[in-house]
């Protein structure tokens, strides 16, 4: 008979639920993985409850997970059964000829290194197949406990590709739009990156504060006025040179080119779940010829990213458990922490599921 497992599933656009499907079977360069930790995203609530991808009838979800391998296939040659390792978000298809131009999260096609709860059942089962595992699997440092590595598979690789994106330099003034767990995240990596003033927009005391530890330097609560008023207001009227964004809709960017400086850059990592048009402003975008750049990306996943982002964590420069604002332990309780992720309570920053070996 052919084994099952069970998973936490989209059934449809706005309704999640338990499903059962095959054991998932491993190719020559791939692994099988049991989850030992993972978490909801916010991208798992565009998909289910804003439909942003469309229709993915019965897939499991999750893309953010810590686990132990089980089976490896035959060409695998760096890990083995019994490994602990971090999964990334994205695992690209690393011979593809867009990773060779450098995009590896758009492997196969635009998003395409997008795979779990996207294209493939994700990390919410109680197994889940990783492709090229040499590739795309990092072993897990002892220092680091599961909970918290489990925020590097997405939230600290997403936050951070926003500072990249916005290429933040030294002493760079930076504006980071949305202080979620990914927000914060690029508030730690301006900081790491050397910005000097960081001013941070959120409205969550909670949030503002872990921003403050992570190196903000100003609050910014965008339910009290303009946001772009308020940076000129901090900045004497200058704006800022970057801008990071990782919250808000499509008006955001509209106000990110309003309060960056001619020849500034805007990194958005914010995904989109609606709306049809991003606008540009003409005015502040002057007339067309202000050296205004904006730079947009999915973040990149793979092994050499996991591997030194963890070294981060694990030598002291990243600490993340501000980011876990809520703990649950227990394959069933994924539910309940998605559910509290789509609900987001004033006081979420981020739910964690462990789950026991
Ligand atoms: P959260 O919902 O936790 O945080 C969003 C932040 O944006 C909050 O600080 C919120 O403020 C703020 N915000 C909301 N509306 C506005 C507004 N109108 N103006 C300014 N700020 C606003 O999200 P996450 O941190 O979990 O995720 C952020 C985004 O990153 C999501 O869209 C997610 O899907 C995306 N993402 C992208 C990835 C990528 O690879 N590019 C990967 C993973 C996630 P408050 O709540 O305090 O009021
Ligand atoms: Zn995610």
């Amino acid at each position: 008979m052919t084994k099952m497992i069970k998973g936490l599933a989209m059934k449809r656009i706005g309704e999640i639920g338990w499903v059962e499907k095959e054991v998932p079977s491993c190719g020559p360069l791939d692994a099988i993985v049991k989850p030992l930790a993972v978490a909801p995203c916010s991208s798992d609530v565009h998909t289910v409850w804003e439909g942003a991808i469309g229709e993915r009838t019965d897939l499991i979800l999750g893309h953010e997970a810590v686990g132990q391998v089980v089976e490896v296939g035959s060409h695998v040659k760096d890990f083995k059964p019994g490994d602990r390792v971090i999964i990334p978000a994205i695992t690209p298809d690393w011979m593809s000829v867009e990773a060779q131009a450098g995009f590896s999260m758009h492997s196969g096609g635009m998003l395409a290194g997008w795979k779990f709860s996207n294209s493939k059942d994700g990390v919410f089962g109680e197994l889940f197949h990783v492709n090229e595992a040499d590739g795309n699997l990092a072993l897990l440092p002892d220092a680091i406990p599961v909970e918290e590595a489990s925020m590097i598979s997405d939230m600290v690789p997403t936050g951070f590709h926003a500072a990249e994106l916005a290429q933040v330099k030294l002493g760079d003034t930076v504006c980071c739009i949305g202080i979620g767990p990914v927000g914060l995240m690029a508030v730690a990596g301006a900081n790491l990156m050397g910005a000097s003033q960081i001013l941070a927009v959120g409205s969550r005391p909670d949030c503002a504060a872990a921003a403050r530890g992570y190196g903000a330097t100003d609050i910014i609560n965008y339910k009290n006025g303009d946001i772009v008023e308020q940076v000129l207001e901090k900045t004497d009227g200058k704006g800022v040179d970057r801008v990071c964004i990782a919250g808000g809709d499509v008006n955001t960017m509209r106000e990110a080119i309003a309060m960056v400086k001619a020849g500034g850059i805007i990194g958005n990592v914010n995904y989109l779940g609606s709306g049809d048009y991003v606008q540009i402003p003409r005015i502040a975008w002057g007339f067309g010829m202000s050296h205004k750049f904006v730079h947009c990306g999915l973040m990149p996943g793979g092994r050499l990213r996991m591997e030194k982002l963890a070294s981060l964590v694990a030598i002291g420069k990243l600490n993340l458990s501000p980011l876990l604002t809520h703990r649950f332990k227990g394959f069933k309780n994924m539910e309940p922490a998605l559910l509290l992720m789509k609900d987001k309570p004033r006081d979420l920053i981020k739910p964690v599921v462990t789950i026991e070996e």
